[in-house]
């Protein structure tokens, strides 16, 4: 498959970019001063695209490679991929789903305990000499919270299960009900997010849940609530989350995601009641290199006329 050319949009792991340079002649768009240079190389030869959160596939891209016929991202999420123009133009598109589940559920659960418990801020306060005079304040009990979720797919549903097990009664919102569960179903998100004390985001970004967390739900979860976002940075409108937490509106706040990353909000930076991660979900050593095997094996079986293994499109 050496004379298959593959863009990959920007770095991601050593080891997928191994992987893609034994099997295929791997492209790699950051090496290139700028765009024309790219497409005055390279226009005519690329067949497959590997994107991920920070670069997929936008029309413009798309439209720019007469040859495209896959796009195998390195991530679940899809936000980052045109993919009405990708089935416009009988693209085929792949993600991998089910082997970044457990990880960015522990990050979940790794954020509301650190929020609640305060974890980062006892971490510091031990780090600063301030124990011997005196002891941190009392906390708050996380065992039995009220955990809503807005999203119950995958992600979602193993937020829940790792939830349930510390005692937490789970209500959820998604766009139909899950009867096979045995969570509370709320046909909207202010109803849940007012009958609950950690809001967690989990779901899909798409134009429907684009800014899905706005200040009327940050408002109904109210100044003891919680909110959590590990799904994509512009399901909150960031601007309405930074100044309920500054006016204390909001009980606090663990992210993972922001809305424009690396970026965040500098206001942030100096609150006890908020917990920041830089979108690290899914990367430990065990889930990119799966992530990464999914890749590959999704290109080869598209190469070799196979089915695809996780086809979106
Ligand atoms: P999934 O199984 O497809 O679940 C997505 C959920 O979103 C579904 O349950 C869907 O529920 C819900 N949803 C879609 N549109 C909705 C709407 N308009 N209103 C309410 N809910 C809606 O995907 P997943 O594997 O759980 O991944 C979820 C997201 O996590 C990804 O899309 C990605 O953005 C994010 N993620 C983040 C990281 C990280 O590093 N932080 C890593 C991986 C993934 P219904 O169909 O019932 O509405």
């Amino acid at each position: 498959m050496d004379s298959i050319t593959v863009l990959m949009t920007s770095p991601m792991s050593d080891y997928l970019e191994n992987q893609l340079k034994d099997r295929f002649n791997l492209v790699k768009l950051w090496t290139y001063s700028s765009k024309t240079d790219f497409f005055k190389h390279n226009s005519h030869s690329i067949r497959a695209i590997v994107g991920n959160t920070k670069i997929g596939a936008d029309a413009e891209l798309i439209d720019s490679l007469p040859e495209l016929e896959i796009v195998s991202s390195y991530s679940v999420g899809l936000d980052k991929i045109d993919l009405r123009k990708c089935q416009e133009k009988g693209i085929r598109v792949t993600n991998t789903p089910d082997v970044l589940t457990d990880d960015v559920a522990d990050v979940a659960m790794g954020l509301m305990l650190a929020v609640v418990r305060r974890v980062c801020e006892c971490d510091r306060f031990v780090r600063r000499g301030l124990w011997p005079k005196g002891d941190f304040r009392l906390t708050n009990k996380f065992s039995g919270m009220q955990v809503g979720i807005v999203g119950l797919g995958r992600i979602g549903s193993a937020i829940a299960k790792r939830a349930e097990a510390f005692g937490c009664p789970i209500s959820y919102y998604s766009r139909s009900e899950k009867p096979e569960t045995n969570y509370k179903y709320f046909s909207n998100i202010i109803d849940l997010a007012v009958n609950c004390q950690i809001l967690v985001v989990a779901c899909a970004l798409t134009e429907e849940t684009h800014h899905i967390v706005n200040r009327e739900v940050i408002d109904a979860l109210g100044p003891e609530g919680i909110l959590i976002n590990i799904g994509r940075g512009s399901h909150i409108d960031e601007p309405e989350l930074v100044s309920a937490l500054l006016e204390g509106r909001l009980g606090g706040a663990g992210l993972d995601v922001y809305e424009n990353e690396p970026e965040v909000p500098e206001q942030l930076f100096g609150l006890e009641n908020v917990v920041l991660m830089p979108h690290v979900g899914s990367d430990t050593v065990e889930t990119t290199d799966a992530m990464a095997d999914l890749v590959i094996k999704n290109l080869e079986a598209h190469f070799l006329k196979k089915p695809l293994l996780t086809p979106v499109v």
